[in-house]
């Protein structure tokens, strides 16, 4: 069982309280945590092209580190590691047997997987490892890298086929994260016939600028057919791992009611940024906490319990948990294929 019963006992709180007592605030279901912004590739449509550099946030040391996830403990639920490239800190594994003893639940880790062979130890740790993937056209993957250097989506591939057969024995799911850019719109199907095959799960995200949709996306035929084919697909099988909410959203780039506090984001020098990173309203360095009641209750004090967004950005961490509030029975059918990982995919399995 991939999801906790404290995570789906929160967000049915969360569901009740939306619902009932809108000005009350909701309690997080997923810390996110950008351990490290540095990264061994330099993608086109990367968030730290948006001033989400290494040297604006120098990370903080392992002892600070746990110092913040023994804090955070009682923030939510469940964790995200993210980047950057989350397997550059040397002291990855240590931050995810932390997180573990803590009892977070599910753990995922983002990353590009290069890394992965050098530092198998993670996967002791982690329920869910989301690598980032675009296209299978080796050429154009590498180009995306931005690093003027071939064989990288080769070399990628092959440790995604690998591990993919690796997860049933370590008991890890891995999730491929794809960014749908106007050049790679035709690239999805492919990439999805190719999760299905090796028996691990998709995720798509158009391409943002500052939390916003690229013009070259909105109103674009193609890509709006691209998503109605992605509806079909979750009639299917359960591969694509989008819910139906959000990718209804993607469609149209219709606003939608968000809820950030959902997902607090904690950067790698420390700081709590709410309410999201498109309005940072406040940033906390948590290291200045003894508690996370006491910053949370510092970063939500300013914009009062429930935060009113006008900006509404489509950034898939808010966009897919707020729109997980809309719906109840399809969130619970989307809750069972997630708890089921990929049980009910095919997996290869690798000796
Ligand atoms: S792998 Fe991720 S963090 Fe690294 S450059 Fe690409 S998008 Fe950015
Ligand atoms: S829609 Fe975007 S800008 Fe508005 S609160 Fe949510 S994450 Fe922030």
């Amino acid at each position: 069982m991939k999801l906790s019963f404290s995570l789906i006992a929160r967000f049915l709180k969360d569901y009740f309280i939306t619902h009932y007592y809108p000005e009350k605030p909701v309690a997080p279901l997923l810390l996110a945590y950008f351990v490290t912004f540095r990264c061994n590739l330099q993608c086109a449509y990367c968030i730290r092209e948006e001033n989400l550099d290494a040297a604006s946030y120098p990370e903080v040391n392992t002892e600070q580190a746990v110092r913040i996830l023994k804090l955070v403990q009682k923030g939510a639920p469940s964790i995200a590691f993210s980047g950057g490239e989350p397997l550059l800190r040397d002291d990855i594994v240590e931050l995810l047997r932390i997180a573990r003893s803590s009892g977070f639940k599910p753990i995922s880790l983002f990353t590009n997987a290069l890394l992965l062979p050098q530092k198998e130890e993670v996967l002791k740790f982690v329920d869910f490892l989301q690598i980032s993937l675009d296209t299978l056209d080796e050429a154009k993957q590498d180009k995306i890298f931005g690093l003027n250097k071939s064989g990288l989506a080769k070399e990628i591939k092959t440790i995604i086929e690998f591990y993919a057969g690796q997860q049933i024995k370590k008991d890890f799911r891995i999730n491929l994260n794809a960014v749908i850019t106007p050049q790679t719109i035709d690239d999805i199907p492919p990439l999805y016939e190719y999760a299905r095959d090796i028996g691990v799960r998709l995720t798509v995200c158009p391409q943002l600028k500052a939390g916003h949709p690229i013009p070259a996306l909105i109103d674009n035929r193609k890509y709006r057919s691209l998503v109605n084919r992605m509806l079909t697909w979750k009639q299917n099988d359960p591969t694509l791992m989008d819910t139906v909410q959000f990718l209804n959203h993607i469609k149209t780039f219709e606003p939608f009611n968000c809820y950030p506090y959902l997902t607090p984001r904690i950067y790698p020098n420390g700081e709590l940024i709410a309410p999201c990173p498109s309005i940072q309203k406040v940033r906390l360095n948590l290291l200045n906490f003894n508690s996370w009641d006491e910053a949370f209750q510092q970063a939500i004090k300013n914009e009062g319990t429930v935060f009113h967004c006008a900006a509404s950005c489509f950034l898939p961490c808010y966009l897919e948990t707020s729109t997980l509030l809309n719906n109840l029975p399809q969130t619970f059918r989307e809750f069972t294929r997630l708890s089921l990982g990929n049980s009910n995919v095919k997996i290869r399995q690798h000796a």
